[in-house]
C-alpha cells in the first residue's frame, strides 16, 4: 500500500471554482497514479467569510467532475473529522504547547493599533508587518492585561535573521528571508485558529505526504515549515501550482466574471471537456496531444511537467475542447446531458426520435449545450423571416422550388432519409435552378437560415406534414 496521501482543502467560502477545480484534479490523478489516497479536507476556522451551501457546492461539483474522494466528510478513513470546526481541541492543545515553549505569543493589539502599524510602516516604505510590541511582554504582564478582560491572539514568533529553504517539485529551491515573514496569527479572538495553524497540524495529523495547492500560498510555506520545525515534525513535499492567468496576463478572479465549475456547466460545457481542459492549465505531457480522459491523464501525468509560469486561461480553446467533445462522445450521452438545456429552450422534447436526430446532426454544429438548444429552434418554433429573408423566399427561383417540393410531397407522405437526399440531389436538374439559387432559399424555408445541414436531413427532422406547412406558408 502505497503511503501517498494529498488533501484538497477548500475553505467553503464560495462555489468551486476553476483554480480549486484544478488542484482537485491534480491531487486525485497523483493519488490515483500513485496508488495513496485522496482526502477532502473542509478549511472553515474563518467563520466570517463562511458561506452557507459552499460545502454542498464544492461536494457535488466535484462529483460532477468524476473526482472521487476516498475520505472527507460523509466517508472517514480514520483521521477524521474532516471539517476543521470540529476539529478546535484538537488545534487549542498544540496552540497550548507552543505557547509553553516559547515559538509563540498572546498579542493583546487593537485591530486600531495594527492599522497604525501597517501605516507607519507603508508611510517608511517598509514591509507591513506586525513590529513585534507583545513579543517579549513579561508572564506577569501577559497575566495582568488578561485579568483586566484584554482579547488577544496567538502569533507565532519568527525568528530574526533566518533564511527559509525549502524545496518545491515545480519551482525547486525556493528561499525567503524571515524579515519578509510576518509573525503570523495562529489563534484568532474567536477562540478560532487561522489557516495556518489549521491546515499544518491537519497535514500532520492526516499523514499527507504531498501538499499541493496554487502558487499564492508559496509566500506562507516559511511560517508552514517553521512550524513543522518547532512541533518536531516532518514536512510534507511541497508543491505549489502555477497561477492561471486570463489571456491579458492579469490574475483570473472573480471580478472578470463567473469562473465557478457550476457556472461553466451551467453554460453548456461538458464535464470531460472541462476536466481536460483544466488539466492542460500548467501540465502539458511530452506529446502534442492535448485531449485526454481521465484514464489517461492518470497514466501519462507527472509534477515534472508542470509549469512554473502561469497558465493562460484561453476560453476559445474550452470552446474547441468542448465541440470536440459534443462531436466524439456517445451520442445517446450527449442527448441525455443535452435535455436540461432543450428543455430550457424548447421546452417540449417528448418526441425522442426528433430530438436524437437533432442532436446527431447539432452536435456538428454547435461548441456548447446552450448553442446546441438554441440552434435547434427552428425545430421547434415556427420561423421569422426579415426583410431581407423574404426577399429570397419571394423570389421567382424560390417559388418555383417551393412548388417543386409541395408537389413532389404531395404524392406520398412517407419519405424514407435516402429518398429525401435523392429529391435534393435530383431536383436542380429537374428545376434548372443551381447552388444557391436552390440551396438558401430551401434552407431558409424550412430551417429559417440559409446555411446549416442538409436539406433532406432537416426535412427528415421536420416531418413532412410540417415542411408542407412550412412551404405553404411562404408561397404567393
Ligand atoms: N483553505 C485553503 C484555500 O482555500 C487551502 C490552502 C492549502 O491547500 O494549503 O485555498
Amino acid at each position: 500500500m502505497s503511503n501517498i496521501r494529498v488533501r484538497f482543502a477548500p475553505s467553503p467560502t464560495g462555489m468551486l471554482h476553476l483554480g480549486g477545480l484544478r488542484t482537485a484534479l491534480y491531487d486525485y490523478i497523483f493519488a490515483k497514479q500513485q496508488g495513496g489516497k485522496f482526502i477532502l479536507r473542509i478549511e472553515d476556522t474563518d467563520r466570517n467569510r463562511y458561506v452557507e451551501g459552499a460545502v454542498e457546492n464544492l461536494v457535488n461539483s466535484l462529483q460532477m467532475m468524476g473526482i472521487d474522494f476516498d475520505e472527507g466528510p460523509g466517508k472517514d478513513g480514520g483521521f477524521g473529522p474532516y471539517f476543521q470546526s470540529e476539529r478546535l481541541d484538537i488545534y487549542h492543545k498544540y496552540i497550548e504547547e507552543l505557547l509553553e515553549n516559547g515559538f509563540a505569543y498572546k498579542c493583546f493589539c487593537t485591530k486600531e493599533e495594527i492599522e497604525k502599524m501597517r501605516e507607519k510602516a507603508i508611510a517608511k516604505k517598509e514591509n507591513p508587518k506586525y513590529d513585534g510590541t507583545c513579543r517579549n511582554l513579561t508572564p506577569e504582564e501577559v497575566q495582568a492585561k488578561i485579568d483586566a478582560g484584554m482579547p488577544y491572539v496567538v502569533r507565532l514568533k519568527i525568528p530574526e535573521n533566518r533564511m527559509f529553504t525549502f524545496y518545491d517539485k515545480i519551482r525547486g529551491k525556493v528561499e525567503i528571508d524571515s524579515s519578509l515573514i510576518d509573525d503570523q496569527i495562529l489563534l484568532k479572538t474567536d477562540g478560532y485558529p487561522t489557516y495556518h495553524l489549521a491546515a499544518v497540524v491537519d497535514d500532520h495529523l492526516m499523514e499527507i505526504s504531498h501538499v499541493i495547492r496554487g502558487e499564492e500560498w508559496l509566500s506562507s510555506t516559511p511560517k508552514h515549515i517553521y512550524l513543522y520545525e518547532v512541533f518536531g515534525w516532518k514536512a510534507p513535499t511541497w508543491v505549489h501550482l502555477p497561477l492561471i492567468l486570463n489571456t491579458d496576463k492579469s490574475k483570473l478572479s472573480k471580478r472578470h466574471g463567473d469562473f465557478s465549475v457550476e457556472g461553466f456547466m451551467g453554460k453548456g460545457y461538458l464535464k470531460e471537456a472541462l476536466v481536460n481542459f483544466i488539466a492542460l492549465l500548467g501540465w502539458h505531457p511530452s506529446s502534442d496531444e492535448e485531449i485526454f480522459n481521465l484514464g489517461k491523464m492518470i497514466e501519462k501525468f507527472s509534477f515534472k511537467r508542470v509549469n512554473k509560469a502561469g497558465a493562460i486561461f484561453d476560453n476559445t480553446k474550452l470552446d474547441w475542447m468542448n465541440s470536440w467533445y459534443l462531436r466524439n462522445l456517445d451520442m445517446e450521452y450527449i442527448a441525455e446531458v443535452s435535455e436540461p438545456f432543450f428543455i430550457k429552450v424548447v421546452k417540449d422534447i417528448s418526441d425522442k426520435d426528433k430530438y436524437r436526430n437533432i442532436i446527431k446532426i447539432g452536435r456538428d454544429y454547435a461548441q456548447t449545450l446552450v448553442e446546441l438548444a438554441e440552434w435547434a429552434k427552428p425545430f421547434y418554433f415556427d420561423l421569422e423571416f426579415t426583410k431581407e429573408d423574404k426577399e429570397i423566399l419571394n423570389n421567382e427561383n424560390s417559388q418555383a422550388v417551393f412548388k417543386h417540393y409541395l408537389e413532389r410531397f404531395s404524392e406520398k407522405d412517407v419519405w424514407t432519409l435516402d429518398e429525401l437526399k435523392d429529391l435534393v440531389k435530383k431536383s436542380p436538374k429537374e428545376l434548372n435552378i443551381k447552388g444557391k439559387n436552390y440551396y438558401f432559399p430551401l434552407r431558409l424555408v424550412f430551417f429559417g437560415k440559409t446555411s446549416g445541414p442538409g436539406v433532406g436531413e432537416i426535412i427528415e427532422i421536420l416531418g413532412i406534414e410540417e415542411s408542407k406547412k412550412r412551404l405553404q406558408k411562404v408561397l404567393i
